[in-house]
């Protein structure tokens, strides 16, 4: 077992920190009120390959492995506090491109990858339905074989990117009465006629990733848009969410990190009662928990990275990894604007909005509960 970094991580990770910090470096409380996608951010981290980090170099991509993707990933959280913007990376990355490369027809690669790799395209996926959330073989959007294509009819919600996408991944059911082996998934481009997207939707936090609601009135693809076989949705979904689970919280590290240094810096600096705040117990043990959490989430994905990048699968470790990661992330911001008082509690702190982008992390890419059940079903329960 080894616990090192190899030189190349350690120098993605300096290089990510310094882009963010330099380069993201974005008034995020104006763009936060504001609640519209960052997309100078999006072209700036397009410029710094992230939004083809794990994409082969034959398709235009950094082709990283999966540890220096994660750790360019945690760099960028740690020198941005745009947490919206890295969010939309993330549906980009592990939602969209992913499944492309894991599953496209080498057509769909070429006609793909090379745009959604130098950012050109962003991506997204479209599962969730009014009806069906968690339960997603619940879902009603339907795929009726038309000619050589399919026609697409339903609605979707919580689409992140959904309204400025370019290329989104639709969940559709080819025959209902098969249940989850109806489940089929397809490439629908923005402009497509029968694409529609209802409203941009505002949410509590992640304000710089937008999110939408969308409907297919009577939407027409040709098959060579479907991605993988008819009735295969359900294992390209379980698949592309180990990715999503294990890797999408990897900015949260750095956030977190970031959020820790501030809060340590703070209990040296204020002084009550004629002493540094950090010497009261009561506040060094909220350091030291958020140190505690910061470490054992680094530990569970890099380990879930290492598996990844091993050709393992690692279903029940990207659970850990997203329920872990995600409760921890809500926890340290929570005690951050407890930590800093009144001033915690201010928009201009921007301590608030990381307890806003937070709470996100415990719904999307299935909530903290599923995840518990997953977790439980896999210890045999
Ligand atoms: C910021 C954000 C971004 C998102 N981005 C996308 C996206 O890009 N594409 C997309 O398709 N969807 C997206 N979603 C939707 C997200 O995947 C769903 O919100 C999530 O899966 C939960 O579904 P639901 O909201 O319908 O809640 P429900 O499934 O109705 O759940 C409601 C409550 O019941 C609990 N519950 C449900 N089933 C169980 C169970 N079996 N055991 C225990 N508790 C249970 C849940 O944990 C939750 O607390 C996003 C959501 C958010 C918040």
């Amino acid at each position: 077992m080894d616990f090192a970094w190899t030189p190349d991580e350690r120098r993605m990770k300096a290089a990510a920190v310094a882009f963010g910090r330099e380069r993201l470096a974005f008034d995020v409380v104006t763009l936060d009120a504001e609640g519209t996608f960052n997309r100078e951010g999006w072209h700036r981290l397009a410029s710094f390959g992230a939004a083809g980090f794990p994409i082969p170099r034959r398709y235009g991509g950094a082709e990283h492995p999966v540890p220096i993707t994660a750790q360019a990933l945690e760099g960028l959280g740690y020198g941005c506090a745009d947490n919206g913007l890295l969010f939309a990376l993330g549906a980009h990355l592990w939602a969209c491109a992913l499944p492309i490369l894991l599953f496209g027809t080498e057509a769909q690669k070429e006609r793909y990858l090379p745009a959604l790799a130098r950012g050109e395209m962003l991506g997204g996926h479209a599962m969730t339905e009014p009806e069906a959330g968690s339960d997603v073989a619940a879902l009603q959007t339907t795929a009726t074989r038309k000619g050589e294509g399919y026609v697409l009819q339903g609605r979707k919600v919580f689409v992140t990117n959904g309204p400025v996408a370019d290329v989104l991944l639709v969940f559709a059911t080819v025959d209902a009465s098969r249940g989850r082996d109806g489940l089929t998934a397809f490439l629908v481009e923005r402009g497509q006629p029968g694409l529609h997207v209802e409203r941009t939707v505002p949410k509590m936090g992640l304000r710089t990733a937008s999110m939408g609601e969308l409907r297919l009135d009577d939407c027409e693809v040709p098959a060579s848009n479907r991605l993988g076989e008819e009735g295969g949705g359900l294992a390209l979904f379980s698949q592309m969410m180990e990715y999503e689970r294990g890797l999408i919280l990897a900015p949260a590290l750095g956030a977190m990190e970031r959020t820790l240094e501030r809060c340590i810096r703070r209990a040296r600096e204020r002084q009550q009662f004629g002493r540094p705040i950090g010497g009261f117990q009561a506040i060094s043990s909220k350091l030291v928990e958020m140190k505690l959490r910061l470490e054992t989430a680094r530990g569970l994905l890099y380990r879930f990275a290492w598996l990844k990048q091993q050709g393992r699968s690692a279903m029940f470790e990207a659970s850990l990894v997203k329920l872990h990661v995600s409760e921890s992330w809500v926890q340290t911001s929570l005690e951050a604007v407890q930590l800093h008082g009144g001033l915690g509690y201010l928009t201009e702190t921007e301590l608030e909005r990381e307890v806003r982008d937070a709470l996100g992390s415990r719904i999307f890419s299935g909530t903290s509960e599923l995840q518990r059940e997953l977790v439980a079903r896999s210890m045999g329960l």
